[in-house]
């Protein structure tokens, strides 16, 4: 008899649950598991593949830098950067550089079995709610004239298209300036095609190295890091990282962080030569 109760008991359990779960399932949870699914690729392609906006002739400057530049009195990014003032406009960036490569990186992952989800350009994130799962997307957007000057920003939305706008507003208004040199010691051409020194950068747990590499060694670095560099115009480094990875988003932070640091380092003439140091553009390349 005992035995008998005891076999009865679970089944009563998931009968329970099974009617639980009948009692939350109503109308309007079912009506968002089409948003939840993840984006298709095909949709994404698109998305991917829109022209990034760029507003410079309606523009009308609401800064002190804004109205120079559309005056023309600032023609040179760089004036902005050396001077240290914040670009609240992302229009500033359109206006002064015309030639702008853009990426959307892959923060993402689609769902997969056996924990093989492919990586997606939009991660997505769920808030429960009383009224079901609210689905929300974000994304990170670089930019940058592969000369140079680098962009990233972050963008977070509802839908996927205002929150590519938002990661390319952003990574407009969140642009820096980079230091090219050569210093590695297997090297020593003095040519701008690595780093001159190695750089650091830290997000959450995760921390960065960058260091230089000799010519044609090409970028030793995780794939999505990688086009940040391409961006920014260095073409060869070597990298080691450290802490949880697998966090993408704070693993392209942290390579961000560490090219940031590439200006923070103070040198001497000395150095600019023996190191082949070139801070932010290279005008006479060709
Ligand atoms: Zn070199």
């Amino acid at each position: 008899m005992k035995a008998k109760a005891s076999e009865k008991k679970p089944e009563d359990v998931e009968a329970k649950k099974e009617i639980a779960e009948e009692d939350v399932s109503n109308v309007k949870i079912e009506a968002e598991k089409e948003v939840v699914s993840a984006v298709p690729i095909e949709v994404e392609e698109l998305i991917k593949a829109m022209p990034v906006k760029r507003e410079v002739e309606g523009w009308v400057p609401k800064t002190e830098t804004g109205k120079k530049v559309k005056n023309g009195e600032i023609k040179d990014i760089e004036e902005i950067l050396d001077m240290g003032i914040t670009i609240m406009e992302p229009e500033i960036i359109d206006m002064l550089m015309p030639e702008l490569s853009s990426e959307l990186l892959l923060v993402g992952q689609s769902k997969g079995k056996f924990g093989g989800g492919q990586r997606r350009v939009f991660k997505q994130t769920q808030k429960k709610t009383k009224e079901g799962n609210k689905p929300k997307f974000s994304t990170i957007a670089v930019i940058g004239n592969k000369n140079g000057i680098v962009g990233m920003g972050f963008g977070k939305a509802k839908e996927t298209v205002p929150a590519r706008e938002k990661a390319f507003r952003n990574s407009k208004l969140n642009v820096i300036k980079i230091r090219r040199g050569c210093g590695s010691w297997q090297c020593g051409c003095k040519n701008p095609h690595s780093i001159p020194f190695e750089v650091e950068g830290k997000e959450g747990s995760v921390i960065m190295i960058l260091k230089p590499a000799p010519k044609g060694k090409g970028l030793c670095i995780q794939s999505e890091c990688k086009k940040i560099l391409e961006m920014a115009g260095i073409k060869d480094v070597w990298s080691k990282t450290r802490g949880n990875t697998a966090s993408r988003s704070n693993l392209l932070m942290a390579c961000f962080n560490a090219l940031k640091k590439l200006m923070e380092v103070k040198t001497g003439p000395d150095h600019k030569e023996s190191l082949g140091i070139a801070e932010g553009m290279i005008k006479n390349e060709q």
